[in-house]
């Protein structure tokens, strides 16, 4: 795994922030890992991410069922809480200055 502040997209090779990326976020697309669709502010790809306290892993869904998360790449986000909602249907992040609910 590779720890970096920044990141380019893996689709066109723009620089990305752990900011921008959870910003950019759309859509829970797995509930029991906690994957979130983003989207690259350049080139409007599809990435993968999943948030943890802290941190955003960028990767993708492996295993019949895409049963695991294989991280790519892990960036830092200063004051990254997440949290389940709904039963576990649901995931809240938040930021100092800033909140988001899939
Ligand atoms: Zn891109």
């Amino acid at each position: 795994m590779v720890i970096k502040r920044q990141s380019n997209c893996p689709l066109c090779g723009a620089a990305l922030t752990a900011m921008e990326l959870v910003d950019a976020c759309t859509e829970l697309i797995d509930a029991r890992l906690g994957v979130l669709e983003s989207h690259c502010p350049h080139c409007q790809g599809c990435l993968e991410v999943m948030p943890a306290a802290g941190r955003i892993d960028i990767g993708y869904r492996v295993g019949p069922g895409n049963e695991r998360f294989d991280v790519a790449l892990s960036l830092p986000l200063e004051g990254l809480e997440i949290e389940r909602t709904g039963d576990s249907s649901g995931l809240k992040l938040r930021v100092p200055g800033g909140s988001w609910a899939f």
